[in-house]
């Protein structure tokens, strides 16, 4: 073994790069007599084999001796006097680990008068109080210098197997979700003049606001690399839980209520983790409570069961977050988070091995990396064409954006037929070049919208069958009344028209198009659409609706208006049907379903076949998840593979396998809330078929029903 490869395996063989879950209890300072035996009782019988405890920052559950920490008075009302202590033996005994939780954004009242170099200073001169407490800057000596000496403290007293920070981050915002601005101490001026001329921004609207984010997260990301490699070079096998650049990224499932409701939300983040970094696991920390001014009030149980259920159909370690010890407040969510982590913890066999076999991404615009109003209409693109494959049972991945240029993607990538890249505008030139070579290689493109159009209306993509865009985009009201369609229009001049028609809704572009390019169907400018009497008029415009281009051994089809938001908008299937009009040509469907539409498919495999995941998601409400509804009798079809057993892990029955032609037939028992299925198939590489479709699959033609003709 190279020492390359000795220190790659080092890096794999940690705790963490096997399946874990895990159960917070963040305790207030009152806790600091809790029974720990109490505890690890409910959380093994929760299913968890980690148990996250607040250990210092804010307040210490440990007799620390540093000047500048503040230990719970309560902790003189405990035998030993020491919490951690307690709970770390406690946990060790009985073979669970133990995550410190620390937060270092604010100190007390006294620490603050000791320390007022430390603090948060706002554009207006103010500290940040709240509650007695001040806030710190993560560019000031407690964050960058003092951290060290209170994870020291720790690490020197106890064998913890982690250490999870809270807030660690930059305060703009109180609890209370007041604004405060951005901090101004000296720090932070010293910091930012040494990256940029320009002053310090007060907020957001600010010029330079966009470059002070940054700033914002360079500082804490070097910060998190500093901490990282001091942790790991005294104990290596303490793990560092953070958002950003730790050995476990820390997820966050939680309602955060006043914002919409995306249904989606934490198999959509697990996914561009698990696709983006697979090395580092993801922990989906779920809250068990409404939001924060509602710590009391228990999350709707079916809401709470899908944080978890699609955090580990994406890959992600569950966990489970409550206030204080368990039982003290009671929440409502916990028995439906406790069956699904039961279940994780009883199949962590396929949990190890699970793996994406998805061969259609999706790449997930990035909010920092665009102004909020573009980033709010990309989102709805995207989000349109996330529902529309989630519907339709395409099983895919996400994609973040800003990870394509990453060391190692374009390999990622190939095992992909099909990328979807919605409305995102200029992808700059290191990210046009990583797809141009994806697309080279065999891969498949679809852009929709802007998607690589540069603000000069320059295409980015070599490989685009676009050659430049011809004018500003029409949006919003300027693409009212237009229409696109796949089929052709031969009595459009005598205002009768074929199905389907659909909407071109929030933004169109026109382009100068390539030769050798194939253009499919049409768009209808607009005609009057009031009063009715005068409602006629729509002709065959000149633009295409869709267009394809072959580039080495794959290809690019451009839509070139937002497809995605106009599904978002109306939600009709033939929009719809125009979009997947688009990826089936790309596609190769190794795996179908009888199942409705309300059923997600996540595809995957694992050491011994296929593992399928179907998620019920008929409880969806408008702002949350209610009671599902039992579907009965569905079906699943493998193309292809004539698998010779199969399991529902959840009914905990086999399934009976039944063969039609080369196609295996799987009958399930009624889908509850959520269904596992494990295939042994004789033939992996069929059903995956990432790789081995490739070639094949580009080379296809766009479907026959469409009208075609080539610009040379
Ligand atoms: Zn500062």
């Amino acid at each position: 073994m190279t020492d390359d490869a000795r220190r790659d395996a080092n890096r794999r063989s940690r705790w963490w790069h096997r399946p874990f879950s895990v159960f917070q209890t963040n305790l207030q300072e009152i806790d600091a007599t809790l029974d720990v035996d109490a505890a690890l009782d409910f959380i093994e019988d929760y299913g968890a084999d980690t148990w996250l405890l607040n250990t210092g920052g804010i307040v210490s559950f440990h007799p620390s001796r540093l000047s500048f920490q503040t230990p719970s008075p309560y902790l003189a009302n405990r035998l030993s006097g020491d919490l951690v202590g307690d709970a770390v033996t406690a946990a060790h005994d009985r073979g669970l680990k133990l995550i410190a939780r620390l937060d270092f954004s604010k100190v007390s009242t006294r620490v603050a008068q000791e320390h007022p170099e430390w603090l948060y200073v706002s554009p207006d001169g103010q500290p940040q109080l709240y509650n007695t407490l001040y806030s710190v800057c993560p560019s000031g000596a407690y964050y960058q210098e003092r951290t060290f000496d209170i994870l020291d403290e720790i690490m020197d007293r106890y064998a913890i197997d982690g250490f999870f920070f809270n807030w660690f981050n930059f305060n703009e915002r109180d609890y209370s979700r007041r604004y405060l601005g951005v901090c101004q101490c000296t720090s932070c001026q010293e910091r930012y003049a040494a990256c940029s001329d320009e002053s310090l921004p007060v907020g957001p609207e600010s010029d330079n606001y966009r470059d002070w984010l940054k700033f914002s997260f360079e500082t804490t990301g070097s910060l998190t690399k500093r901490i990282a490699a001091h942790v790991s070079s005294r104990c290596p096998d303490v793990a560092l839980v953070l958002r950003r650049g730790a050995t476990i990224a820390y997820q966050e499932a939680n309602n955060a209520f006043g914002t919409d409701v995306w249904h989606h939300e934490t198999g959509e983040a697990v996914s561009a983790h698990v696709n983006t970094s697979p090395d580092v696991p993801v922990m989906v920390n779920s809250v068990a409570f409404v939001d924060m001014p509602y710590r009391m009030a228990g999350e709707q149980p079916e809401r709470f069961a899908q944080y978890l259920i699609q955090a580990i159909a994406r890959g992600g370690n569950p966990s489970t977050y409550i206030m204080g010890p368990p039982g003290r407040i009671p929440y409502a969510s916990l028995p439906s988070g406790r069956e699904v982590t039961q279940f994780h913890r009883q199949h962590i066999d396929v949990y190890t091995s699970l793996e994406s076999a998805a061969t259609i991404a999706v790449v997930r615009p990035d909010r920092l990396g665009m102004p909020p109003h573009r980033y709010a209409t990309t989102r709805e693109e995207y989000r349109g064409i996330y529902a529309s494959l989630q519907q339709t049972h395409h099983p895919f991945d996400v994609l973040a954006v800003e990870s394509l240029t990453d060391a190692g993607s374009l390999g990622r990538l190939s095992r992909y037929s099909l990328i979807v890249v919605p409305d995102l505008g200029p992808l700059g030139l290191g990210t046009a070049k990583v797809l141009d070579d994806y697309a080279y290689g065999g891969g498949h493109l679809l852009c929709t919208g802007s998607s690589a159009v540069g603000e000069d209306g320059t295409v980015e993509l070599a490989s685009s069958p676009a050659d430049a865009a011809k004018g500003k985009p029409e949006a919003d009201a300027a693409t009212w009344s237009r229409y696109a369609t796949l089929v052709e229009q031969p009595d459009a001049d005598d205002y009768c028209y074929s199905p389907p028609l659909v909407p071109v809704w929030g933004a169109n572009l026109s382009f100068a198009w390539k030769p050798g390019t194939t253009m499919l169907g049409s768009v209808l400018p607009p005609a009057p659409y009031g009063p009715p009497e005068k409602c006629y008029g729509h002709v065959v415009g000149a633009e295409p609706a869709m267009v394809t281009k072959m580039h080495g051994s794959g290809g690019v089809t451009v839509i070139p208006w937002t497809v995605g938001r106009t599904y978002r908008e109306f939600g009709t299937t033939e929009v719809r049907n125009f979009l997947l009009s688009a990826v089936t040509p790309h596609f190769e469907n190794a795996v179908t379903t009888t199942f409705p539409e309300h059923v997600e498919l996540i595809l995957g495999t694992d050491d011994r076949g296929l593992v399928l995941h179907l998620l019920n998601l008929t409880g969806a409400r408008h702002r949350t998840f209610g009671p599902h509804v039992r579907i009965p009798g569905g079906q699943v079809r493998l193309h292809g593979v004539k698998a010779p057993r199969a399991e529902a892990l959840v009914a905990a029955s086999p399934i009976a396998v039944r063969y039609d032609g080369s196609d295996t037939v799987l009958d399930l028992p009624p889908l509850e809330r959520f269904e596992v299925l494990r295939v042994a198939t004789l033939n992996e590489t069929n059903v995956m078929s990432s790789r081995s479709h490739l070639a094949s699959a580009v080379a296809e033609s766009i479907g026959s029903p469409t009208t075609e003709r080539t610009q040379s």
